[in-house]
């Protein structure tokens, strides 16, 4: 097997949404942050199962020197049928794209998997891409995504398209520009099956190294010189410091109300509402952060550390089954209707929406407001309640 290469943690492909519009967060890349979500393993074995399966799909796969998908799936501790979907759907979206390309261009493209780039950016920067290929004038870098928040290959706040992708597309040209010198299309795309997410956007290679030059350079050398610049945004929940930030702190500065009222105005609530998101994700990793420590030892003055409710749980189920027949006692509970999903995906949409749509209702309460820019319908409350105010 291949040494592993061991790349700089402080530009990490994977983190350049963040530490390209917070420069203090670079300092912190090398923090372990969320790792030990369980949803990061489950996305660290989709993409090595779906990057055998795709090898396999296209006879490539080298089995002395990497393992098949069928090892990586039994060794896998969180393989269950929503990792066999995503894989399975990666490996053949690839091979899809793939095949299109090997007609347009009259043969086999290259392709490469779960491939270390290094960036020429700094000392030691780089990262893995999930999939690559060159076919004739066009570079593609594909990037399985296995969270549920959207994300899109196009452009961001301050630049031209996906910050990961973009980096990937320039060591991946960077690194096979020699051979393959017709490159000038590049095309970056997002496969994210967790929400129906898949979306592409094509650049060249001219804005690919502008992008480099112009936009990671300067960073670079800004968090090179160690500048304390941070700028809050959304990707302050995967931050190593988001507790304790304090920068991220001052998103509470809006809820201060002003000395000599007791009410806020709808003006002064309307200003709030934008950050309401924000201010609750700030709060909840705080909150987590304290709890935390304090499960480690801290003791944090006027709080102490008490059990919230004692859950019990049965920890040999089949013994349990036995005594209570033995005890002619039904060990079973009543049967449950299964749930919306569930139901939908036993009867198929149609048959779901045609027989059961009828007799679903959305409950009280289950309102949320969104801004004006959300695709959803607006509804209409009725004038009483609404004139019902304090
Ligand atoms: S918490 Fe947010 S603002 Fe603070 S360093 Fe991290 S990314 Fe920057």
């Amino acid at each position: 097997m291949p040494e592993p290469i061991m790349h700089s943690k402080v530009f990490q492909c994977s983190k350049a949404h963040r530490w390209l519009n917070c420069f203090l967060s670079a300092k912190f890349n090398e923090q372990p942050g969320n790792s030990d979500n369980p949803r990061t393993l489950f996305g660290t074995e989709s993409h090595s199962i779906g990057a055998a399966l795709i090898l396999e799909s296209l006879n490539l796969k080298d089995y002395e020197e990497t393992k098949s998908s069928s090892e990586l799936i039994k060794e896998a501790t969180m393989y269950d049928d929503e990792m066999k979907e995503i894989t399975e759907g990666y490996a053949s979206f690839v091979v899809g794209i793939y095949e299109a390309e090997k007609r347009r261009i009259g043969h086999d493209p290259f392709i490469t998997v779960e491939q270390h780039l290094d960036l020429d950016i700094d000392e030691d920067a780089g990262g893995t891409m999930d999939c690559g290929i060159i076919a004739g004038d066009t570079l593609i870098v594909i990037d399985l995504k296995t969270g549920f928040t959207p994300v899109s290959s196009g452009p961001t706040e301050n630049s031209p398209f996906n910050e990961q992708l973009g980096l990937y597309g320039y060591g991946f040209y960077q690194t096979y520009k020699d051979i393959y010198s017709e490159i000038k299309k590049v095309r970056l795309v997002i496969y994210q099956p967790t929400c129906k997410n898949t979306n592409e956007f094509e650049t060249t290679v001219d804005e690919i190294i502008k992008f480099r030059n112009e936009l990671i350079m300067p960073a670079v050398k800004k968090i090179n010189e160690l500048s304390d610049e941070a700028n809050p945004g959304d990707y302050c929940r995967y931050c190593p410091i988001n507790a304790r930030c304090s920068k991220r702190a001052e998103i509470l500065k809006v809820v201060e109300s002003k000395k000599d009222k007791t009410l806020l105005s709808n003006e002064e609530i309307e200003a709030i509402l934008p950050k309401l998101d924000e201010i609750i994700d700030y709060v909840t990793d705080l909150r987590d952060y304290c709890l935390k420590k304090a499960i480690s030892g801290h003791k944090w003055s006027g709080y102490k550390l008490v059990v919230s409710k004692v859950s019990r749980k049965i920890s040999d189920e089949k013994a349990v089954i036995k005594i209570c027949e033995q005890e002619g006692v039904d060990p079973y509970a009543n049967k449950k209707l299964a749930g919306i999903t569930e139901l939908t995906k036993r009867l198929g949409k149609d048959k779901f929406k045609e027989k059961i749509n009828p007799y679903i209702t959305i409950q009280e309460g289950s309102y949320v407001l969104v801004p004006n820019s959300d695709s959803r319908e607006e509804i209409n409350v009725n004038k009483e309640e609404k004139n019902n105010e304090v």
